[in-house]
């Protein structure tokens, strides 16, 4: 059963910094909503699409227990069509069309910069939108694209589920490797998810899954941790549900993503007491929690996992707890801290 956000005060731990309000309160109605957060918007610092802005490699766990290398390619290309509340990945965009063959020319400096891979590798393809957006990765480009994929036996790539259509299962024949393609189901809780302006419901979510799953490509998920308008005394059980909601539909990965302000209409959320930012408590409590799914690999996103309030004592130790767990799936001994006092 489907929860919904609780307009009153709610009752909670004592890690509620506001209080919950009906988001009808401080949001406009749907048809302007986009225009609501994009006037919240700070200036963006528009990438080079000659190059890729990132490169890096990780090793990360599958289900079977080995933890390969993944090459994460971070790539210059357009903006998201979607204005999701939550979203900051605008910032690191370009504002017209992806030129065609800038996204292949950026894996392949990634690659010549990287140089020799291991013999079991995987690769994230991560252009802060949608892979199969023809606006942010031309069609054109798809055969060189995955003519430089061969060394892969795993080819991630994320995608909105409204945009996973014929396109995605032809790049998965063209590939020798795996596909998998990570969607954003970003809480299950259907009230939340339609105030995120996400554009999408839970059954998008459940199609675009069933349809990768039934070819054989395979499903990962991302979820918030807190979704917005969901209380942070339910924040736990709801990410909890969400990881549920992905790995009953199939995916094999699910990511927990701490969210967190800088956008513009995050910070105006928290004010409001729309959004609490995690502490790093919370995030403990939720792996500890998802640590108990079988089926799928869960991990904490630690991207920018500084930001998250806690004692400064014991912050490191906590960190490194995390980094066990989404390398091992198992989330250990609590870090015990004689200046919090903590014990979680
Ligand atoms: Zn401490």
């Amino acid at each position: 059963m489907r929860r919904v956000p609780d307009p009153a005060p709610h009752p909670d731990d004592g890690r509620t910094t506001g209080t919950e309000r009906d988001a009808a309160s401080v949001l406009p109605a749907d048809s302007s909503t986009t225009a609501w957060i994009r006037s919240r918007r700070a200036s963006k610092i528009e990438p080079d699409p000659a190059r890729p802005i990132a490169h890096f490699r990780e090793a990360e766990r599958r289900l079977d227990g080995s933890r390969p290398v993944v090459l994460h390619v971070l790539l210059a290309g357009a903006e998201c069509p979607f204005t999701c509340i939550y979203c900051d990945l605008w910032r690191r965009t370009l504002d017209g069309p992806t030129p065609p063959g800038a996204i292949a020319r950026q894996l392949e400096i990634a690659l010549r910069e990287t140089g020799t891979l291991p013999a079991t590798c995987g690769v994230k393809l991560y252009n802060a939108s949608n892979f199969f957006d023809p606006r942010a990765v031309p069609p054109g480009d798809d055969a060189s694209i995955a003519d430089l994929l061969q060394p892969f036996d795993r080819v991630i790539v994320e995608c909105h589920p409204r945009l996973v259509g014929r396109r995605c299962l032809e790049f998965a024949d063209r590939i020798p490797g795996r596909l998998e393609v990570a969607m954003g189901l970003e809480t299950a809780d259907a009230a939340a998810l339609a105030r995120l302006n996400k554009g999408m419901t839970l059954e998008d979510f459940d199609s675009a899954a069933a349809r990768l799953t039934s070819a054989g490509i395979g499903l990962r998920a991302f979820v918030l941790l807190p979704a917005p308008f969901v209380p942070v005394a339910r924040a736990v059980e709801s990410a909890l549900d969400a990881v549920r909601h992905a790995v009953d539909r199939g995916a094999r990965h699910v990511t927990l993503i701490p969210s967190r302000d800088g956008n513009g209409a995050m910070d105006e959320l928290r004010e409001q007491g729309l959004w609490t930012p995690p502490a790093l408590d919370l995030i403990e409590e939720a792996m500890e929690s998802c640590a108990r799914v079988s089926g799928a690999v869960v991990t904490v996103d630690l991207w920018d996992i500084d930001r998250c309030r806690t004692c400064r004592r014991c912050r490191p130790a906590r960190i490194a707890r995390l980094r066990r767990f989404n390398l091992t799936g198992s989330p250990g001994p609590p870090v015990r801290c004689r200046a919090c006092a903590s014990s979680s």
